[in-house]
C-alpha cells in the first residue's frame, strides 16, 4: 500500500498534493503520512501479536518528532530512548514512564537519575560499572532500578559498517563470553532489579539469518543463566529490520520475521521487548525539495536542490540511496548528479543517476526519509533546520518549525557575559 502516489500527474501524500505544502511552508520540508505511520506500526504489532506479553518500544532516535511519538503511542508503542532529551520528548508525548526503555552506550549520571526519578520501565546496561552506578543512585533514593544487561553476541548483521553494532569489536554491550559472570555480580546489587538481557546487532538488516543467529546465542545464554540459578523474565530483542530504499530492494517480510522469532524463542518463557525504528517510520516520510539550478557537469549535469546533507545526512554518512522523483514528472528522464548546496563534496544525494527530468524551480522528493532523516538534521553552513509536516487524509499540519540559525545569534554570541578563569577560581560575571 502506498501513501505517496501520483494523481493526475502530481505527487500526493495521501489526499494532499505536495505543491500545496510547498506553497504553505516552503521547501525543503519533511513530510510524514499519518496513514503510513499507522499502517507500519499496526503491521509490526499484528505480525507479533501471538507472542506472549510482547512489548513495543519505538526507537525514538529514528524519528523524535512529537507528533510522530504521540501517534505511535496511540498505536500502543512505548519508547526506546538513548538520551535525556529523548526521555523528555517521550514523556512530553504522553508515553508512560513504565513503557520507556533506556538504551545508550554512554548515559551520564544525570540521565540515569532523570530516568530513575521518572520511573522508567527498563534500563539497558551497557557495562558492569553502569550497573553499579545505577544501583547506587537507586539505593540512595530507596528505589530498585529495573534493568537488563545488553550483550554483544558477536554476530555481523551484514549491514553497513557504520550501523553494525553486534560484532565483538563494537562499542555496544558486554562480550557474550563475559556476560554470565557480569550478570552474577550485578544481580546481587541492592538497588538493581536485574531481569534479563538485551541485544541489538545493527540497523537496516536485510536478511534474517544473522538476526536468527544472534537470537539463538542469546537463547543459549538465557538457559545458561537459569542453570546458574538466575531468574530471567525479560529479553529485549532490539530493532534492526530494514526497509526497501530502492525499488528493487527485497526485505524480509514481517510475517517471516515473526515466524522466526516465534520459532527461536518458543521455549524461552520470557516477555519479549522489541525496539523497532526504521521499519515503523522509514517509508512514512518524504523530503520535498526544489531544484535551484541544473548546472552543467563534466560528464552529467548537477541537479542542485535546496535540500542538503543538513536535512538528510544518510547519503553523506553511509552512501545511502534515497529514490528521487519529480513531483510533476513530464515523462522525460535524464542522467544527473543530485547535489545539495552545502560546501562539502560529500553533500551529494546521487551520482550518475537516471532520474525524472527536472529543471530550475521544479519540485521533487527524496523517498523513504521518515527514519534517520529530520532526526539527524543540523544547521551546518548556518542553514535553517527544515520544518516537518504531518498529512492525515486531505489535511496537513505543521508539526515542526523551520529553525533559522542564519537569522539568530545566541545571547552569548551577541554579548559574552560569562567568563571562566583557568585556575579553579569561581566564575566571574562580566558586567
Ligand atoms: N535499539 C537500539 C539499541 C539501537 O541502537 C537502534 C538503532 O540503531 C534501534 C533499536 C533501532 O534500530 P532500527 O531503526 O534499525 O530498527
Amino acid at each position: 500500500m502506498s501513501f505517496f502516489e501520483h494523481r493526475d500527474g502530481i505527487l500526493h501524500a495521501e489526499g494532499v498534493a505536495l505543491p500545496a505544502i510547498a506553497d504553505a511552508v516552503g521547501t525543503p520540508v519533511h513530510i510524514y503520512s499519518a496513514g503510513a505511520l499507522r499502517h507500519a506500526a499496526n503491521a509490526f504489532t499484528s505480525a507479533l501479536r501471538d507472542l506472549p506479553s510482547a512489548r513495543f518500544a519505538f526507537a525514538v532516535k529514528a524519528n523524535p518528532n512529537s507528533a510522530v511519538l504521540r501517534l505511535l503511542a496511540r498505536c500502543g508503542y512505548g519508547a526506546d530512548i538513548v538520551s535525556g532529551g529523548e526521555l523528555r520528548r517521550a514523556l512530553d508525548a504522553g508515553i508512560a514512564a513504565s513503557d520507556i526503555v533506556f538504551s545508550g552506550v554512554g548515559k551520564t549520571d544525570r540521565e540515569l537519575i532523570d530516568g530513575l526519578e521518572a520511573g522508567i520501565g527498563q534500563f539497558n546496561l551497557e557495562l558492569e560499572e553502569e550497573g553499579r552506578v545505577l544501583a547506587q543512585l537507586a539505593r540512595v533514593r530507596q528505589m530498585h532500578a529495573p534493568a537488563v544487561l545488553r550483550v554483544n553476541p558477536d554476530v555481523d548483521g551484514g549491514t553497513h559498517a557504520k550501523i553494525t553494532t553486534g560484532k565483538r569489536a563494537s562499542k555496544f554491550g558486554v562480550d557474550i563470553a563475559d556476560a554470565p559472570d557480569i550478570y552474577a555480580r550485578l544481580v546481587q546489587l541492592d538497588g538493581l532489579d536485574l531481569q534479563g538481557i538485551a541485544l541489538h546487532i545493527g540497523s537496516q538488516i536485510s536478511d534474517l539469518t544473522p538476526l536468527e543467529a544472534a537470537y539463538r546465542r542469546i537463547g543459549a545464554l538465557v538457559f545458561e543463566l537459569r542453570a546458574r540459578g538466575h531468574t530471567i523474565t525479560r529479553v529485549d530483542l532490539g530493532g534492526g529490520l530494514g526497509v526497501a530504499y530502492r525499488p528493487e530492494d527485497k526485505m524480509p517480510s514481517l510475517s517471516d520475521y515473526a515466524a522466526m522469532v516465534s520459532r527461536v524463542t518458543r521455549d524461552w518463557n520470557v516477555s519479549l521487548t522489541f525496539e523497532p525504528g526504521r521499519v515503523i517510520t522509514g517509508l512514512a516520510g518524504v523530503l520535498l525539495t526544489r531544484v535551484i539550478w541544473v548546472k552543467p557537469g563534466a560528464t552529467h549535469p548537477f541537479v542542485i536542490v535546496d535540500a542538503a546533507m543538513n536535512d538528510l545526512a544518510r547519503p553523506a554518512l553511509y552512501d545511502a540511496y534515497h529514490h528521487f522523483s519529480a513531483v510533476r514528472p513530464d515523462g522525460r528522464t535524464m542522467v544527473a548528479n543530485i547535489a545539495g548546496p552545502v560546501c562539502e563534496t560529500g553533500d551529494m544525494f546521487g551520482v550518475d543517476r537516471p532520474i525524472d527530468h527536472v529543471g530550475r524551480g521544479d519540485l521533487a522528493v527524496f523517498h523513504a526519509t521518515g527514519a534517520y532523516g529530520a532526526a539527524m538534521a543540523s544547521s551546518y553552513n548556518s542553514r535553517p533546520v527544515s520544518p516537518q509536516v504531518m498529512v492525515d487524509g486531505d489535511t496537513f499540519e505543521l508539526v515542526g518549525d523551520r529553525l533559522a540559525p542564519c537569522d539568530v545569534t545566541t545571547r552569548s554570541e551577541r554579548e559574552p557575559r560569562t567568563a571562566y578563569r583557568a585556575h579553579n577560581t569561581p566564575v566571574r560575571q562580566v558586567a
